[in-house]
This record gives structure tokens, C-alpha cells and sequence, in this order.
């Protein structure tokens, strides 16, 4: 599969960003003779989350739009943490974001080999030894920022020594620790990253491709930058904290000679009410705080997808957010508008109840059944409509009906007037209680039947329209109301003595009884919905026919903010 031009042809309407300033400034400089590869590096140990989808949405963005390529590279160099689940799961992710990397799917572990034999060109130019030192005593004499580090005893070993050495560390002759491969730049840089970083260790571990092959690994520092340069990407992007180990990026692809990416930094995607870190996500998934990776409140791209997010809702996503180039917070509200957005324009509009009063139209027969024709999406006439039945006995919200309202509640109460959407206007005229609880039971109200759609009357003016569901006709599912995993907007930075998990909103999960409009009774996982007047709603995989499950996407409004208004 080659790659799909068409999504970058056009230029977006807005300035350029910094880094597309960049390349277009190589681009006229006829750098790389005008070539643009850029690559997405995921390290396999967890799933994709919303950041990932902002730099895959980056990567892959300006690879389509200067008519370039995009590589997929797994930087699979610790063998310890990755799994083929993860493997699997990126892909996956990727492709439904909507990007292809074609016949561009790399592992940093095909170039084992050519890793290795760097280092071999690294010790016989004396920039690096094998150092004896426990990993504890290399990180004690690695000094401070203000304090230079210690050299180690080994630093001056002949080269020769240091191949035998390597060799042997490649042969298995030690175990695990007992020696690392160094750089040899200086240990009183003011950048800790230059104090002779290590650059191989041994693990004598399976790794998920190469098996046991090998017993040294490379670190991240050393796989990346030179598995850039053996894919000659043009541009190479991360996040800004990779910025301090630029020189040493720079400093390996110069001493080992080899073509040089440019590094490029921009500010990683940070989110409020929610965490971001592989780390913290995987003990969420692993405490069970969550149902699994693709928990619908997981930041993570199953969750998202899961949760009944569209690819193209995130991809406008991180189109507004655009790059920066300083850390920054961005509101969730923000990620939620966008699948609103995107939802009113294709969701198909349905009416469920998911907290029923019953009424009852004394003045409707008994028995009869009247299809009513109900719009599909006013944003789209081309969906069309469809028939919902009405008849004697409904369900209306318990939250639509006051005893005694106050003056501003339009909605329904005794002797008042409101209109049931796509059918009749309705007169509240008695309600029937449970004589022990106080509790509403019935609400008793007469129809007018000529406030029909095309009757005389229906385009009477009447101040309220609820939805509702024929009661006999209703399919009962299960909705499970998901709200935001976090109740804090920072949980990543908790008070003394708390960590992020004790900031986990206890009502991110609701699960209530659904009573909806049979059109949805064949809908199929990932079919979305409005729920007229209450929000966006998916279909759940959890589904069996007969047993439907919907996930609240979100609701029709942004209730935090009002929440955060009114404190
Ligand atoms: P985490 O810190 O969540 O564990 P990571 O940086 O270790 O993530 P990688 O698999 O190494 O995860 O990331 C792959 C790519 O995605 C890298 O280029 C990284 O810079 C980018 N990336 C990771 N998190 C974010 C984020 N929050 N915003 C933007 N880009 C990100
Ligand atoms: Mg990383």
C-alpha cells in the first residue's frame, strides 16, 4: 500500500507552525535534496493514548502534506517491558486513526546488527569503553548538575581491551550488570546526558522478535538517533524532554560518521483530568481502577475508539491544539467538543428514557398504535426519517416533571402544556402517587390529536418539548454513563502524601436501565446515536442481540464548566 496523498495536498488554511517552518526553510535550502521522511517510534509496553495521536497526527500529517514518507518504527530495544499484544495494538491504532505507513514498518531490533557494529566503530575511535562499574556506582559518580562527575576507573582501557571485552559481553561470557559500554564524551558537561552515558548493557532476556539472539541491548539513547539515520528520516520529532539529549543524539551520529536526521522538539500533549504516562495507565489497567486497556474512560486510543470517538474527531483535535513549543495543559472540554461536533453532524437523533415516569393519555384508545415520523438528523437531510410508535402508556424523564414548579421550569406539571417531540401536544391534568413514599407513579395527561405534525394545530406554540418512548414498545437496554476517570484537572500532581489514583472520580461510571425507541433495536457495536435532549450514545461491544449496551460519548453539553461556573 502506498501512501495516501490526497489528506496533505492542500495547504490548511492557518500559519504555518515551527516545525513546518523548519522544513519548509530545508525545503528551500534543497537540504536532503528536498526529501521529507519523518517516523512514528512508539516503544511497545503499552497502548497508544490521546499524546501519541497528536504526534502520530504530526508525524504522519507533514509526511503527507510535503509529498513525503512516514515510517512506523517500534523501538523495541528493551526486551523486559514489550509484548506482541502492544505490537498489535499500535498498529491497529494507527490504521484507525487513518494513517498508513505502507511497506514502512520498522523494528529498532532489525538493526541489532548494525548497532552493534557502531559500537565496535565507537571503541576502535576510543569514544567508548566497557566500564565495570554497577549501574548504582555509575549513577553515584554521575555528579549533579552543578557538580561534575567522577571519572571512571575503566575510562582509559586500551581499545583493544575494550573489544575483547565487548566481545565477550556480546558472548555471554558475563552476567546481567557485571558491565556496560560507555561513550567516552565528559563527565563535567553541565549536561548530565554527556557525563559518558551508557550505551549497552546486558540482559540476558528474551526479546519478542529476536529471541535470544542476544545478551546486550542498546539503550534508547543509542537505538534511536542511529535507527533514524539508518532510515535517513529527514526530520526527526519527539517530545521537549528529549531536547537535553539532543548533543548527545548529535554527538553519536557525528564520532560514528553516519547521515544526520535533524531533531526537532515540540511540547507534549498534556490533558486535564486525566494522566498520560504509560506507567500510571498500566496500573490503572493492572489495579483494575479500570476494566482493561480500552476501559471507554482510558485516554488511550481503544478507550477513546471504545468510548465511540471517530478518528476524525481526534484528528481535528490535534489540528487545533496545533504544536507548541513550551509544555502546556489543555482542557479535555476541548477533545469533547470536538466529538460533539463531529457527532451532530452524522449521529442519527433517537429518543430513550433512561430515568421513566410512566404517563398515561387518558384520551388516547386503548389499544391503538400511531406511527409517528421523526426526523433523523436535522444537520443532515439527506438521513432521512423514520416511524416511532406512539401510543396509550409512555415514558417520559422523571426530571421533566414537577408537582410544583418554579416560574422558569417549562417542561411538564399539572395543568401545563408540552409538546412530545415528533408527536402530540400533551396536558398534564392529574398524578397518581405511592401512598407510602410520596413517589409520582402515573402521570395522567390528555392528547390534542390535531397538534400532529400537518394537522391544524401543531404548529401551536407551546414552551416545552420532551422526548419520550411508547412503554410497550421500548427496548429496555443497559447505559453505562461514563464520566471523566479524574475529579481533579491535575491528578499528576497530587497534595503531599496522595498519589493520582486517590483523585479518581467515584462516579465515572454510572450503569442505568435504557428504555429507547425500537428503530435501535438492531443497532450494531460502534453504531452512534443521539439520544434526543441527553447526548451522544455508542454501542457498546459488550453487545448481544436482544441485549443491547450503550456508552454515553458525552453529554449534549458541557456540564463541568456550568459546574465550575456556579461554585
Ligand atoms: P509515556 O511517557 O506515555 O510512557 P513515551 O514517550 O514513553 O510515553 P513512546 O512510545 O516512547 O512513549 O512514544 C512514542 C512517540 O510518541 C514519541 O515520539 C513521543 O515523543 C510521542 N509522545 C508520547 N507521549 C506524547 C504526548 N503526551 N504528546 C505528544 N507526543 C507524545
Ligand atoms: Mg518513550
Amino acid at each position: 500500500m502506498e501512501e495516501k496523498k490526497s489528506k496533505g495536498e492542500e495547504k490548511p488554511a492557518r500559519s504555518l507552525n515551527f516545525i513546518e517552518e523548519i522544513i519548509e526553510e530545508d525545503i528551500r535550502k534543497g537540504k536532503n535534496d528536498g526529501r521529507i521522511h519523518t517516523r512514528f517510534p512508539p516503544e511497545p509496553n503499552g497502548y497508544l493514548h490521546i499524546g501519541h495521536a497528536k504526534s502520530i497526527c504530526l508525524n504522519f500529517g507533514l509526511g503527507a502534506r510535503y509529498h513525503g514518507m512516514t515510517n512506523l518504527r517500534f523501538d523495541d530495544t528493551n526486551p523486559v517491558k514489550e509484548e506482541v499484544e502492544y505490537v498489535d495494538s499500535i498498529m491497529e491504532d494507527v490504521h484507525w486513526l487513518g494513517f498508513d505507513w505502507g511497506n514502512r514498518l520498522f523494528y529498532a531490533s532489525d538493526y541489532f546488527d548494525q548497532l552493534y557494529d557502531f559500537a565496535v566503530i565507537l571503541i576502535r575511535r576510543g569514544k567508548a569503553y566497557v566500564c565495570d562499574m554497577h549501574a548504582e556506582e555509575i549513577s553515584a559518580t554521575r555528579g549533579t548538575p552543578t557538580r561534575p562527575g567522577i571519572e571512571s576507573p575503566y575510562r582509559n582501557r586500551t581499545m583493544e581491551e575494550n573489544l575483547d571485552l565487548f566481545t565477550r559481553m556480546r558472548a555471554g561470557e558475563f552476567p546481567d550488570g557485571a558491565r556496560v559500554l560507555r561513550a567516552k564524551i565528559d563527565m563535567a558537561s553541565p549536561n548530565m546526558h554527556i557525563r559518558d552515558p551508557i550505551l549497552y548493557r546486558i540482559l540476558h532476556a528474551s526479546h519478542h522478535r529476536t529471541g535470544d539472539a542476544w545478551c546486550i541491548y542498546p539503550m534508547y539513547d543509542f537505538a534511536h538517533g542511529q535507527s533514524d539515520s539508518i532510515e535517513r528520516i529527514t526530520h526527526s520529532i519527539c517530545t521537549l524532554e528529549f531536547e537535553v539529549h539532543r548533543p548527545l543524539y548529535d554527538w553519536l551520529i557525528r564520532e560514528i560518521g553516519i547521515y544526520a536526521p535533524r531533531q526537532i522538539e515540540f511540547a507534549r500533549l498534556n490533558l486535564s483530568y486525566t494522566v498520560m504516562s504509560k506507567r500510571k495507565l498500566l496500573e490503572l489497567v493492572k489495579e483494575k481502577h479500570v476494566s482493561g486497556w480500552d476501559d471507554p474512560r482510558m485516554p488511550t486510543i481503544s478507550g477513546l475508539r471504545r468510548r465511540g470517538y471517530t478518528p476524525e474527531s481526534i484528528r481535528n483535535f490535534a489540528e487545533i491544539i496545533g504544536v507548541a513549543k513550551r509544555d502546556n495543559m489543555i482542557d479535555v472540554s476541548l477533545l469533547e467538543f470536538c466529538i460533539r461536533e463531529d457527532l451532530n453532524k452524522r449521529a442519527i437523533r433517537v429518543m430513550g428514557v433512561l430515568n421513566p415516569v410512566r404517563v398515561i393519555i387518558d384520551n388516547f384508545p386503548d389499544d391503538q398504535v400511531e406511527e409517528m415520523e421523526a426526523v433523523n438528523n436535522p444537520e443532515d437531510p439527506a438521513a432521512g426519517t423514520r416511524r416511532v410508535p406512539f401510543s396509550k402508556e409512555l415514558y417520559i424523564e422523571r426530571e421533566d416533571f414537577m408537582e410544583d414548579p418554579p416560574n422558569k421550569f417549562f417542561r411538564l406539571a399539572p395543568g401545563r402544556e408540552v409538546r412530545l417531540r415528533s408527536a402530540f401536544i400533551i396536558t398534564c391534568e392529574s398524578v397518581e402517587k405511592n401512598p407510602e413514599t410520596g413517589e409520582i407513579t402515573v402521570i395522567h395527561c390528555t392528547y390534542d390529536p390535531m397538534t400532529r405534525s400537518g394537522m391544524p394545530e401543531s404548529n401551536r406554540k407551546v414552551k416545552g418539548t420532551l422526548h419520550w418512548v411508547s412503554a410497550r414498545h421500548a427496548v429496555v437496554s443497559e447505559v453505562r454513563l461514563y464520566d471523566r476517570l479524574f475529579c481533579v484537572p491535575n491528578p499528576d500532581d497530587p497534595e503531599e502524601g496522595k498519589t493520582f489514583k486517590d483523585y479518581l472520580n467515584p462516579d465515572s461510571l454510572k450503569v442505568v436501565k435504557g428504555f429507547l425507541e425500537p428503530s435501535i433495536r438492531d443497532a450494531k457495536a460502534g453504531n452512534k446515536f443521539q439520544f434526543e435532549r441527553l447526548g451522544y450514545f455508542v454501542v457498546d461491544i459488550d453487545s448481544h442481540p436482544g441485549a443491547l449496551v450503550f456508552n454515553r460519548v458525552v453529554p449534549l453539553r458541557d456540564s463541568w464548566s456550568r459546574a465550575e461556573n456556579q461554585k
